[in-house]
């Protein structure tokens, strides 16, 4: 049997290791020094916004972006309900209530317009939410242009969950731009990383400058160590950003050659009856992270989850589109608005191998794999 097919297994450059050495050398393990300060500095380069805080997780990212807004017990947090758990799982914890709104069909993100709806009711029953906080599905970026209008007219910031949509362009500009805060992710499956990490960034530096003051434990500058409030150990590790520093100049090339795995996979099954793929708005520009195809069972003759399993047996990885945060036990009592479309998804949604490193013919395993179930 061939190697296995993972769905996004991490894609070394080759440079890592020479950048590790030189950093375990300089002796600067900590979560400061010249490393972080490099990687921090390609970022803001990167996402063509001025101050960024390298952290030790996406999660963390959204963490300190929930604290910074000002969430506090009781408080409402909106967000897409189509996304993974870590969107909303740090206001959850920090006792806010989530209420999952769903996407639009023609992007598979945060509806603006029901979006736009939802908060001029809520702003009539006098509790308009803390935050919102659009997610980036798959690479495909958010339009922000249309959330950021509707919330402005309510006053309510917006938090941009761009974990996975890293060199992804909305608008003309980078994902996430026009949210006061954008939380991206380093994780081993995603398509730079630094092994684990993330980032918050911001157009407004004071914000940033109190992420990192959050980030490693709101130290006051004092050699006994004063605290005015506690914060987190969220910093990034300058070993880590070694690595992530290495990653980061093949992004455009890797956004490329996931654009071109997703390209080959609708050239060769986007005719099959029953199967269509995830679309990508004339305004946007997807990462396509994970290409991601809708299974009609009616029309193709078998559902998603029979793909699923017949790659599987092929040592083909295959994954469900993310189960709808409404429809998880966890935010069973949590209020929702919609989320057919998502429902929908989930049901009919399968995310195939999308590997930057994963080989031409590698693919075509999978896609005859899929043929060859079409009956
Ligand atoms: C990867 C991811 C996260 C979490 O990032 P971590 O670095 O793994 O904590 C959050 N949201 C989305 C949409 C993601 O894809």
């Amino acid at each position: 049997m061939p190697a296995p097919l993972r769905l996004s297994p991490p894609h070394l450059v080759g440079t890592e290791m020479d950048a590790l050495r030189e950093t375990l050398e300089s002796g600067w393990l900590a979560p400061a020094g010249p490393t972080l300060a490099r990687f921090e500095a390609a970022l803001t380069g990167t996402m063509q916004l001025p101050h960024a805080a390298a952290l030790s997780s996406g999660t963390a990212a959204l963490h300190l972006g929930y604290r910074l807004l000002g969430v506090e017990p009781g408080d409402e947090v909106w967000t897409s309900t189509l996304t993974f758990v870590a969107t909303i799982a740090p206001a959850v914890q920090m006792g806010a209530t989530p209420r999952f709104l769903d996407v639009d069909p023609a992007s598979w993100t945060l509806d603006p317009q029901l979006l736009g709806e939802e908060l001029a009711a809520a702003a009539r029953r006098g509790r308009l939410p803390r935050v919102v906080v659009p997610a980036d599905l798959y690479g495909q970026p958010s339009d922000m242009a249309a959330i950021r209008a509707v919330c402005a007219r309510w006053g309510v910031p917006v938090l941009s969950d761009s974990a996975c949509a890293l060199g992804g362009r909305q608008h003309g500009r980078p994902a996430g731009h026009g949210a006061d805060l954008v939380a991206v992710s380093f994780n081993g499956n995603k398509i730079v990383t630094a092994g684990g990490g993330g980032a918050l960034l911001s157009a407004d530096g004071d914000m940033i400058a109190r992420a990192r003051h959050l980030a490693s434990q709101a130290k006051e500058p004092a050699p006994h160590y004063q605290h005015e409030t506690t914060g987190f150990n969220y910093a990034m590790s300058s070993v880590l950003a070694a690595v992530g520093l290495a990653q980061l100049p093949s992004l455009e090339e890797r956004v490329e050659t996931r654009r071109a795995v997703f390209g080959r996979y609708l050239d060769a099954l986007g005719l099959l009856p029953g199967l269509s793929f995830m679309p990508e708005p004339g305004w946007s520009r997807s990462t396509r992270w994970l290409s991601a195809m809708r299974v009609d069972p009616q029309h193709f003759g078998r559902d998603r989850e029979a793909i699923r399993l017949a790659l599987a047996e092929q040592g083909i990885e295959s994954r469900p589109v993310w189960k709808p945060l409404h429809l998880q036990p966890a935010f069973r009592h949590a209020p929702s608005v919609g989320g057919e479309v998502a429902a929908a998804l989930f049901e009919q949604g399968l995310c195939l191998p999308s590997g930057s490193a994963m080989t031409v013919p590698q693919q075509f395993r999978a896609i005859s794999a899929i043929r060859a179930l079409h009956r």
